[in-house]
């Protein structure tokens, strides 16, 4: 049996037009011989008017009733879905992620996925059916409903391509593959027709939604290819696999933003080992996660830390540091919304000196300042102010030749 796991975004689901594009592909894989498993997301904007309607009623919903109310988009989707198939003649079920069996942890709005029954879906394609899963949902074993947390269907199709031994899972999109840059950003951006799990969860990682960075995670884990691709054209897209020897080495594969960012700065504390710790353990306890990270030497006794957060956990972590600068005698606490992350990226940055200097030789020439940078051997990143981050990525992909 050769399975294939298609995932259509937001954007594929948008109204009944698309609906009947995306049956249309999926009937057309279905006739080619293969087994067709689909996982889909809410139609584009549904998410967001789903916490907006949230956030009219109160600025604090409980994780399990924003969660509740979250599931609903993917569940309209599916629905449609199935009837748009049916109406073109094939045979068709729709599966939330309950009545499945996609059990997660109990972390709602960013639970992580534990197991998958795959009973209910062998035995529908088995029947000859295309099964169409809910995206971005799960349960726990107490049968609670959760999300993985925003642009988490990608997840979910990578998990049930490994749970399944799919061949490959495609992810149908808006864009027609991964580019050297967000292409909304860099409108002559190239296509990068292949790329490594490592590279992808790089740019993944330092904002290129383009993939869900859990779903790069777990595909690396799982050696399970992606094939990213547009939902209005039948071109090749981009590969996301394993690292093949002949696989160009690029120098850098590409530039990723963030502009979601905070940064706090706990300002003259005792430079003690223990001090670092009890920050960021306080701050990862209230399950807030932490970025890009500097410590500053303010003379022989005396540092100063700062770390950037996402901006919706901003709030939540200034709190915290206010009552850990009051606990370790900070001079002071202060945060700012105004930051961005500005990323390069490439397996080739590993044996070639010289990408840090080209790169602060661009953004000196671009006057844009760099308030933090952190390196890994794939990815430099640096941190500036949100105005500038625009400015930042164009020049950068002009001064890489990307
Ligand atoms: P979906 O709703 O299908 O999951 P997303 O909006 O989550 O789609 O992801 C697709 C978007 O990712 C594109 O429209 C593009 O603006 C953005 N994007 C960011 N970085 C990149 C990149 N390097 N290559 C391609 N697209 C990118
Ligand atoms: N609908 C969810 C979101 O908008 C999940 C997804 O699109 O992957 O975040
Ligand atoms: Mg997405």
């Amino acid at each position: 049996m050769s399975i294939i796991v298609q995932k259509y975004g937001g954007t594929s689901m948008a109204n009944s037009d698309c609906v009947k594009n995306v049956a249309e592909k999926v009937v057309r894989s279905k006739r080619g011989g293969h087994d067709v498993v689909v996982v889909v997301s809410a139609p584009a904007g549904m998410t967001d008017h789903l916490v907006n309607r949230a956030k009219e009623i109160t600025d604090k919903p409980s994780g399990r009733e924003l969660d509740m109310i979250l599931a609903t988009g993917e569940q309209i989707s599916i629905s449609l879905l199935a009837m748009a198939i049916k109406a073109l003649g094939e045979e068709a079920i729709s599966f939330t992620s309950a009545q499945v069996g996609i059990f997660t942890d109990e972390n709602h709005n960013k639970a992580k996925i534990e197991t998958i029954d795959t009973t209910k879906i062998i035995k529908a394609l088995t029947e000859g059916k295309v099964v169409i899963i809910a995206g971005f949902q799960g349960v726990t074993k107490d049968l609670e409903i959760t999300t993985l947390g925003r642009g988490g269907s990608d997840t979910s199709a990578v998990a049930i391509g490994v749970a399944l031994k799919a061949d490959e899972v495609e992810i149908y999109t808006d864009v027609d593959g991964i580019y050297t840059a967000d292409p909304r950003v860099v409108p002559n951006a190239h296509k990068i027709h292949r790329i490594t799990f490592d590279e992808m969860l790089e740019m993944a990682g330092s904002g290129a939604k383009v993939l869900h960075l859990r779903s790069v995670e777990l595909a690396a884990k799982n050696h399970m290819p992606i094939h990213l691709r547009s939902s209005f054209n039948d071109e090749m897209g981009t590969y996301v696999m394993d690292e093949e020897e002949n696989m160009e080495q690029a120098l850098v594969r590409g530039v990723a933003h963030t502009t979601n960012n905070a940064k706090i700065t706990i300002a003259n504390i005792e430079n003690k080992p223990q001090n670092i710790a009890t920050i960021f353990k306080t701050i990862s306890d209230a399950n807030v996660n932490v970025d890009v990270i500097t410590q500053n030497v303010v003379d022989q006794n005396r540092i100063t830390i700062s770390f950037t957060v996402a901006e919706e956990e901003y709030d939540r972590a200034l709190r915290l540091s206010n009552d850990l600068g009051k606990q370790l005698h900070a001079e002071a606490v202060y945060g700012t919304e105004d930051v961005a992350k500005v990323c390069i990226i490439g397996v080739g940055m590993k044996t070639t000196p010289g990408v840090a200097s080209r790169l602060f030789q661009c953004l000196a020439d671009q006057g844009v300042h760099i308030e933090m940078v952190s390196t890994s051997d794939i990815n430099i990143t640096c941190v500036v102010s949100k105005v500038d981050y625009a400015k930042a990525v164009l020049a950068i992909h002009q001064a890489f030749e990307l």
